[in-house]
């Protein structure tokens, strides 16, 4: 039985799952095995671990989760022409379409993270997202260019129709990308799967969205690292999870310089410029789609506003680094996170 340190994304490295791995029998008399096994869905590498009393058992598990994964990414992936939300983009200004219940409480809860956060998470973000991925070769979009998308960027004008369970932009152009927040929504609904399957507990981690549920084999919580966002593969801080989400965002995932400016992937939906207040954020909550929804928003607010909100919402915790690299923990982490070189669970906030 070995320790080994998963890097759980192959593209966004903010967060190190540290844990048993492989097929074995663990504390002596136990009868349960932990099975982890990875494949690349979504766009990213998909890590899911089964605790279960059998071999058998665990496999099936882990295959329930990465079924189910896949079938979301049929719903949610704007990548796949055919899918729900490409075929809903397509229709922007043109008509409602119906969608499964599935895509629809994505959208949903996209616009509910959206009135949390202030406007900070906007999933009408996607013409802006594309205007600056023109930066292939590291194009930086001008502001004439920019205030002709603004009007796009309008979640007033995505209608979510529960009766007919449809949805609909309203204006032509309109996009919509759930990118910040369905691989926090699939993680849940792959845990339900891989429980209904029989796994006593797990993980699973799709890029830097990782939810657990039980614990391991002995009574151990999951282990954590949340990755350094200015030290490459150094952990920040290192937390234990019990029955929790976690999820981060960061402005070292995907960026380039210019003129000792960074641009990153996550925009301010008010500027549509690359968010300036944070270098990493990450968000611990019961549920996936909530860890996920939450970080980009309270990225886009900035440290003082977003640990603001943090404190008020119940059962949601915080870690954000500012952009001057200056640490902040919510109140409920200052005696749950272990910095590196320490041994116990004692924290400090600063
Ligand atoms: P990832 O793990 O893919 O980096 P994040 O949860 O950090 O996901 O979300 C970033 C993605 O969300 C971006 O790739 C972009 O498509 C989209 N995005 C960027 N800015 C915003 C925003 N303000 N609100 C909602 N989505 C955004
Ligand atoms: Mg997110």
């Amino acid at each position: 039985m070995s320790m080994v340190r998963t890097i759980v994304s192959s593209c966004c490295l903010s967060l190190v799952l540290i844990m048993e791995s492989g097929c074995v029998g663990l504390s002596p008399g136990s009868p349960s095995v932990v099975v982890k096994r990875s494949q690349i869905h979504m766009g990213t590498l998909v890590s899911i671990t089964a605790v279960a009393p059998t071999d058998l058992v665990a496999h099936s598990a882990i295959n329930a989760g990465f079924q189910e994964v896949k079938r979301l990414e049929q719903l949610l992936s704007t990548w796949i022409p055919s899918s729900e939300l490409s075929r809903v983009n397509d229709s922007a200004g043109i008509k409602p379409v119906p969608v499964s219940l599935e895509t629809w409480t994505v959208v949903q809860r996209a616009k509910q993270a959206a009135g949390i956060t202030g406007g900070g998470f906007n999933i009408a973000i996607g013409p802006a997202v594309d205007a600056w991925r023109v930066t292939e070769g590291q194009r930086i979009p001008t502001e004439t260019e920019l205030n002709a998308l603004r009007p796009l960027v309008d979640l007033q004008a995505v209608r979510t129709d529960l009766h007919e369970q449809t949805l609909y932009l309203e204006k032509p152009g309109m996009r919509i990308d759930v990118g910040g927040i369905g691989k926090g929504y699939a993680a849940d609904h792959a845990v339900i799967a891989m429980k209904q399957a029989g796994a006593l507990a797990g993980v699973v981690a799709l890029s830097g969205d990782i939810k657990t549920f039980g614990q391991l084999p002995g009574g151990r919580t999951f282990p954590v690292g949340i990755q350094h966002p200015r030290k490459e593969g150094a952990v920040l801080v290192y937390i234990d999870l019990e029955d929790e989400a976690i999820s981060t965002a960061g402005d070292y995932e995907r960026f380039f310089e210019r003129d000792g400016v960074r641009y990153h992937h996550i925009l301010d939906p008010n500027t549509l410029q690359p968010a300036r207040g944070c270098q990493s954020v990450t968000v611990i909550a019961k549920e996936g789609v909530w860890a996920d929804g939450l970080d980009t928003g309270i990225f886009v607010m900035g440290p003082e506003r977003g640990m603001e909100l943090i404190e008020r919402l119940p059962d949601v915790e915080a870690i954000i680094v500012d952009a001057d690299g200056r640490l902040f923990l919510s109140s409920g982490l200052h005696n749950r996170v272990r910095f590196p070189g320490q041994s116990d669970g004692r924290g400090q906030g600063q």
